[in-house]
Order: structure tokens, then C-alpha cells, then sequence
């Protein structure tokens, strides 16, 4: 970000970051400050410049109370304050003190109680003798705000903010500086002498206020330095008698600069400085900034009537952008709902999304989109390419936690980015799952900084008595900076939108599962009953049937002589009919028994599955002339029974579907990336390709039972024992050129089953 240059890169600006500038025990010497013991106000600590303005050195007035010093009546009204809570209701106070003989000197009194409770005050020679009552700055401030709240412009408006405080004050430069993300501070309003350059519309480093000062500007909301070049006050003791530490001065209004701040305000040739925070939900919206160029003073009443002001003007300006983000809200609220419909509408939320492609990119104005689910991806509008928004997602996987992520400037954290910085400068991403995400992409726009100095030169380093400081930036001149590989930064509002799609499509995902899960329920059950039909079904018909085909075979037997041959003929298809329906029904009873849930799951051998499915098959291999030859066989995942089944029906489908010539038969198998797969292979008649599919549906055949006996549950029976492995078959064949039956089963079976999550 801010480089320091030469020699000197090592210096880690954080240092500044770090430095317990409230701690440092110095004050500035306009005024005096004393540590109280409470309850009889006996001064502990005090300022070391007590003499200049009480003629008493620090180490007399130590020990001393506030009675011996100031009128001892206006010390009981201030005791009796004192009890109360809240102190803001003595603040300030005037206390008259006697120096040399009859002279008084007027101070304002201001009290606070510090972090760990020390009571501190800190008094200023007052300019006028009275408290200026609350209506007059009431009537101070009210022009402005009338004339603020007709006006519509933010700009304008904070236009009219520093044109009232420097008519109030006196200032020769006022300036509003609204703070950025990175905290880099825009000049958006200014008011000055003509004599003086213009800093309006420059943007001043987040490293001009760092860290411990941005805090005490939220803890302190007006900061005066009457005069830049003061010499400051240290503070005796220099530690605080009765805890022994550095005093803490976060809310003292007397708190020194830091030097390297006093030699920032040099450089930029001011003398006095005034500062009014704007804090927005506890954090530094932005500063009034007051600038003069020689010392001023202001008084404390004044000081308030700014702070005043400051703050209702800031609830204005506040009110003033939240509206506009509700006007944008209630768009984003529109378009998110009109989302949400459309992903109902669709079976996935994907399809949904895709078709409304338009409400997803004006969801965040982003002109791109991408919707990744897993390892596919749909491609909204202007993105990268498919393998770099896959590439872009890992990266996401590796480095990013949160739930939402986005940035302006892509290619500065992910170098890749470069190539595609036209489309996707800017990323917004939601993590919908730990393998899904949605993209929106925004492309990069050249923007011009006008930066109030350097930026890359904002401190330089210098040695001093062997160790290094460093030291603020001498010139302030106007330097333009390009920004490039940036794109528009997204707004909170965007963000939110997207969280709050990211929320929709989970709960979508959820109430799909719901339904999946009632949907497998009731497949499970609508299961189990067909198959206790099949069973009850295949059972109680083969009692009938066997009857009928019993006393068929009796009437063959006893009547043989007294039938004609037509009667003979008739009694044959009877009996030819009734048989084939046994075989129908044991291959039912064997569709139905082939059930997930009965499926062994063990190391199997394949090569002895085959052996005992040839050994099966061994007399109708016999008589055919059939050879089976095979490669080395794996060992499986499987339920061996089933798997036996599986090389049954292939080789006795290849024995019966066998051309002239005698029927070879190859098993082979192939380790694939996460399944083996098999291959049954033989040189029969052969299958058209158009047919490929229908042949695994149940009782399909494509010969008659003249042709070729069956009854079409074979290669169902082995679809379904596949599918039970969660593995595939499928054939590759001619007619007239041999087929060649595959199959795969994944490797570790019920395991992945398992992790996956199913239950058996
Ligand atoms: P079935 O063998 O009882 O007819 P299948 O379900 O096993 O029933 O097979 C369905 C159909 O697929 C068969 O009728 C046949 O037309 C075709 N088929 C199966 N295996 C082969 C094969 N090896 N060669 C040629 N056709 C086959």
C-alpha cells in the first residue's frame, strides 16, 4: 500500500498504529491540568507549568487542594457537583483564582474521571467572564440547519456545514473529509481564505491518522490545537502517586500532540487546528477539519456550540444517506423476492436463477454472475472463462471462511485475476455450501485519485541520535494517481442482498431435501408392498398353477388313447404354457428379491464369482462348444451372490444369442479414476444399437420364444443388481457383430455409501 522508499522499507508503518499516544504525560501549555484526590480535591499530579499562571511552582502546588488556590465557596459548589454522576452538569465551570495580591485570573474548569477513575481537572484562562447560555449557540447553529434541511444535496450540505463553522469560528480553512473504507480521508466540502490552495476533492492517506488517534478522535468528538509550535507541559510527578503509572489522558481536552502530528500540521503551514469528529454507529464517519494558519485560540463555549452543531448536522447527513440506501434497499427487497419466486417455480434453485438472469445481476448491479454447483457451472452475462471461474473457486475453498466475500480489486489478492480484470475486478461471492457458490463479477474501471501528497511517500524516515523516526511528508501538493484492476466498490447494502439470497437458496435446498426425503419414503413403502405383492403374488400362483399343470399332465397320461392328436396337441401347449409361466414367475420372484437392502456388501473375488457362475453354466457350455476365457479379475466391493447372478445371465444371454459359429467369450475388467468396470464380450448375432436401451426394461425382448426361449428379466434382473451398487451397464453392439455388455462397480462400495451418508 505505502511504500517508504530507499533504504528505509523495512520500517513498519503499523509502528504508528501502536504508539499509546493517551499515555504519553504531556499536555499543551495553553492550560493546566491537575490529578484530584477525592474527597478533599488535594492536587496529586499537576502540569509543570503552574507558575506562568499561578505564580506557584509544580512542587508547591503538589500537596496543595483546590480551597488554597481558588475561592473556597466556589470549591463547595464544585464538591457538590462532584457527587453527581454526570459531570457534564458543572462543565465548565468559572473559578476566579487570586494571583498576586488582588488580581484574579478567570478560568474555565473542566472536569472528567479518567479509565481507571482518577479525577481530572483541567482549566483554561477563560476569554469571557460569563457562561454563554445554551440558547446562544442554539441560535448559532439554528440558520445553518434551516438552511441545511431545505437543501437536498449531500455535497451542498456539507458545502454549507463548513461555511457556518468557519463564520463561527473564524478559521482560515474549514474542511469536511469523509473517510472511505480503507479509511483514506476526501476532502467533500471546504471553506477558505482565497489566499490559501484549494484541498477540495483530495484525498488524504488512512496513514495520516493512525490507529490510536482515530480512537481518540471517537472518544473525544472535539479536539482543539490552539497553537501548533507551543512547547508542551510534561506532567509532575511524572507518574501518578497513587497507581504509579502513566496517566491516562484519552479524554483530557488539553492532551498534547503527538510529534509527528505537530510536524504534520507544520508542514502543512497551520498553526491552530480544530477538529470535530463525525462518528456513525461508533465508528469515524469523517472530520470537520479547522485549519489557521497562525496560532488561535477558542474558547471552550465556542468549542461546544461546534460540537453542537457537528452533531445535528451529522444526524442529518446520516438520515439524509440512509434514505437513499432505503430507496435502494427496497429495490434490492424487490428484485430478491421476484428471485425467490422464480427459484420455486424451477425444480433447482440453479434453473431458477439462470432464468431470471437479470434480477441476479441487478441484485448487486454486478455485470456477470456465475453459479457453481460442485463441478459444473452456469455463466451469467460478462465473466471469466469456465476454467477460470473453477480455478478462481478453489482458491475461494483454500483462503476464504466467511460466508460472504468481496473485494474491489481482485487481481491485488489473486494474481490470475489480471487475465480477466475487464470482466471481474471486482468479486462478491456467498458460499452456499461447502461445495457451492454463487459469483457476481464487476469489471475494472480507471478511476482517477487526486491524493493530497504522495501517498507513497507519506513518512519518511530520518536518523536521529542512532535511531530512526520517521517524519510526515513535506509537500501536500495535488498528486494524481491512476487506479487500475479496481472495479466499483460494492455497497453494504449489495452485500447484505446477497447474504440474504445466499439465505433463500438454502432454505429452498432444505425444503428439497424435505421433500426428497418424504419422497424416498414413500417410494420405500410403495417398494416394499410390490415387493411383498410380488412374493404373495408369485407364491400363491404356483399352487394353482402346478395344479393345472398336474392334472393336465393326468389327462395326457390316462386318456393318451382316447384323444385325437389335435386334443394331444392342445394338452401340449397347455403344458408348454403353463411352464413358461413358472419360469415368469421365478423370474419375478427374482427381480423382486434383488432389493438394496439384501445386498451383502464384502470383499468379493470377481474371478470366483465368474468360476461359479461358469460352473453354473457348465453343461449348457458343454453342448454349445462354448469357450470363456477372462484377464485377471479384481477383487470388489459387491454382494458375491449377486455378482455370480450378474456373469450368469451375460454369459448364458451370449451362450443363446450365439451365431453360427461357436460361442468365445471374453471377460475383461479396467480400473477407472473411482470404479472397476467389467466387460462381457461375445461373437453372437448381435444387437442394433436402436435397441441398446429397451433390452434392460422388464420382459423386453427382440426375438420371439420360437426364435429364442426367455422371458426378458435377465438384463433387468442384472440392471437392478447394479443399481444396487450404485454402478451402471449398458451395451455396445451391431447387429451381426458381436456384443460387448459393461458394467462398473465403484470402487469401496458400501464405504462410500456410507460417508456419503446413506443409510441401509
Ligand atoms: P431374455 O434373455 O430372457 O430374452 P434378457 O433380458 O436377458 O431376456 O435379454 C433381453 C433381450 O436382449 C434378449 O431377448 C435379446 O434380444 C437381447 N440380448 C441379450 N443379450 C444378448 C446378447 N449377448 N446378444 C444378442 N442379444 C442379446
Amino acid at each position: 500500500m505505502i511504500a517508504i522508499p530507499g533504504k528505509t522499507q523495512d520500517i513498519n508503518l503499523t509502528k504508528l498504529d501502536e504508539s499509546p499516544i493517551h499515555l504519553w504525560g504531556h499536555i499543551q501549555p495553553h492550560g493546566v491540568l491537575f490529578v484530584l484526590e477525592e474527597p478533599n480535591l488535594k492536587i496529586l499530579q499537576t502540569s509543570t507549568n503552574t507558575l506562568k499562571f499561578f505564580g506557584i511552582t509544580p512542587e508547591a502546588i503538589i500537596e496543595q487542594t483546590l480551597d488554597d488556590i481558588f475561592d473556597s465557596f466556589q470549591i463547595e459548589q464544585v464538591k457538590a457537583g462532584l457527587l453527581r454522576d454526570n459531570l457534564d452538569f458543572i462543565n465548565p465551570t468559572k473559578l476566579w483564582a487570586r494571583v498576586n495580591g488582588d488580581d484574579y485570573v478567570i478560568f474555565d474548569a473542566v472536569f472528567h474521571r479518567n479509565s481507571v477513575g482518577h479525577l481530572i481537572l483541567e482549566l483554561e484562562p477563560a476569554t469571557s467572564q460569563e457562561n454563554i447560555p445554551f440558547l446562544s449557540f442554539y441560535h448559532l447553529a439554528k440558520a445553518s440547519i434551516n438552511e441545511l434541511q431545505s437543501n437536498a444535496n449531500l455535497r451542498e450540505f456539507c458545502q454549507i456545514i463548513v461555511k457556518e463553522v468557519r463564520q463561527m469560528t473564524g478559521f482560515d480553512r474549514v474542511m469536511l473529509y469523509k473517510f472511505d473504507e480503507q479509511n483514506h480521508g476526501d476532502v467533500i466540502a471546504e471553506d477558505k481564505l482565497d489566499s490559501l490552495e484549494p484541498y477540495l476533492g483530495l484525498r488524504f492517506p488512512a496513514s495520516d491518522i493512525p490507529l490510536p488517534a482515530r480512537r481518540l478522535f471517537c472518544s473525544n468528538s472535539i479536539r482543539l490545537i490552539p497553537d501548533a509550535t507551543a512547547k508542551p507541559a510534561q506532567l509532575f510527578p511524572p507518574n501518578n502517586p497513587i497507581d504509579e503509572n502513566p496517566l491516562d489522558l484519552t479524554l483530557s481536552i488539553l492532551r498534547s500532540a503527538s510529534g509527528c502530528h505537530l510536524e504534520y500540521l507544520h508542514n502543512m503551514a497551520v498553526g491552530a487546528s480544530l477538529t470535530i469528529s463525525l462518528i456513525k454507529d461508533g465508528k469515524l464517519w469523517g472530520l470537520i477539519a479547522c485549519h489557521h494558519q497562525t496560532p488561535k485560540y477558542v474558547p471552550y463555549e465556542l468549542r461546544k456550540a461546534c460540537e453542537f452543531l457537528g452533531r445535528v448536522v451529522f444526524a442529518e447527513i446520516s438520515a439524509r444517506e440512509e434514505t437513499e440506501d432505503y430507496d435502494y434497499r427496497m429495490k434490492l427487497a424487490s428484485i430478491q423476492s421476484q428471485l425467490v419466486d422464480s427459484m420455486s417455480l424451477e425444480d433447482t434453485f440453479v434453473e431458477g436463477l439462470v432464468n431470471d438472469s437479470q434480477n441476479l445481476l441487478n441484485l448487486t448491479s454486478a455485470t456477470g454472475a456465475a453459479i457453481c454447483i460442485g463441478d459444473s457451472c452456469r455463466l451469467i452475462g460478462q465473466t471469466p472463462k469456465e476454467d477460470d471461474i473453477k480455478y478462481l473457486v478453489q482458491w475461494l475453498k483454500k483462503n476464504v471462511n466467511q460466508e460472504v466475500f468481496y473485494t474491489d480489486s481482485l487481481p491485488h489478492i489473486y494474481a490470475d485475476a489480471r487475465n480477466f480484470k475487464d470482466v471481474a475486478s471486482g468479486l462478491l461471492s456467498v458460499t452456499v455450501s461447502q461445495r457451492n457458490y454463487v459469483l457476481w463479477f464487476r469489471p475494472e474501471v480507471i478511476q482517477t485519485v487526486n491524493w493530497g501528497g504522495d501517498p507513497n511517500h507519506v513518512y519518511q524516515a530520518k536518523s536521529s541520535e542512532g535511531t530512526l523516526q520517521l517524519s510526515p511528508r513535506k509537500s501536500f501538493e495535488l498528486w494524481k494517481e491512476t487506479v487500475r484492476l479496481k472495479s466499483l466498490s460494492w455497497k453494504a447494502v449489495e452485500i447484505k442482498a446477497a447474504l440474504e439470497l445466499k439465505k433463500a437458496i438454502t432454505n429452498i435446498i432444505l425444503r428439497q431435501a424435505d421433500e426428497l426425503a418424504q419422497l424416498a419414503q414413500d417410494l420405500e413403502l410403495s417398494n416394499a408392498e410390490l415387493k411383498k405383492f410380488a412374493y404373495v403374488a408369485s407364491h400363491d400362483l404356483q399352487e394353482p398353477l402346478n395344479q393345472v399343470s398336474n392334472y393336465v399332465q393326468l389327462l395326457e397320461m390316462r386318456y393318451a388313447e382316447a384323444l385325437d392328436e389335435d386334443a394331444s396337441e392342445f394338452i401340449n401347449f397347455a403344458v408348454e404354457g403353463v411352464s413358461l409361466m413358472q419360469t415368469l414367475i421365478d423370474d419375478v420372484l427374482a427381480y423382486s428379491k434383488v432389493d438394496m437392502r439384501a445386498v451383502e456388501f464384502e470383499l468379493t473375488e470377481a474371478e470366483t464369482a465368474l468360476e461359479r457362475a461358469i460352473a453354473n453354466l457348465r453343461g449348457r457350455i458343454h453342448q454349445t462348444g462354448a469357450t470363456v476365457t477372462h484377464d485377471p479379475l479384481p477383487t470388489v466391493m459387491a454382494d458375491s451372490t449377486q455378482l455370480m447372478q450378474l456373469f450368469l445371465n451375460l454369459i448364458s444371454n451370449a451362450i443363446k444369442f450365439r451365431s453360427e459359429k461357436p460361442p468365445e467369450i471374453q471377460i475383461s475388467s479396467k480400473r477407472l479414476e473411482d470404479a472397476w468396470l467389467f466387460s462381457v464380450q461375445d461373437n453372437g448375432i448381435g444387437i442394433d444399437p436402436q435397441y441398446a436401451e429397451r433390452i434392460f426394461v422388464i420382459f423386453q425382448r427382440l426375438h420371439t420364444r420360437d426364435e429364442y426361449p426367455g422371458t426378458g428379466m435377465g438384463l433387468a434382473i442384472c440392471k437392478k443388481i447394479l443399481e444396487c451398487h450404485r454402478g451402471r451397464i449398458w451395451v455396445e453392439s451391431e447387429l451381426g457383430q458381436g456384443s460387448t455388455f459393461y458394467f462398473t462397480i465403484p470402487v469401496g462400495g458400501r464405504e462410500r455409501d456410507r460417508r456419503r451418508g446413506r443409510t441401509r
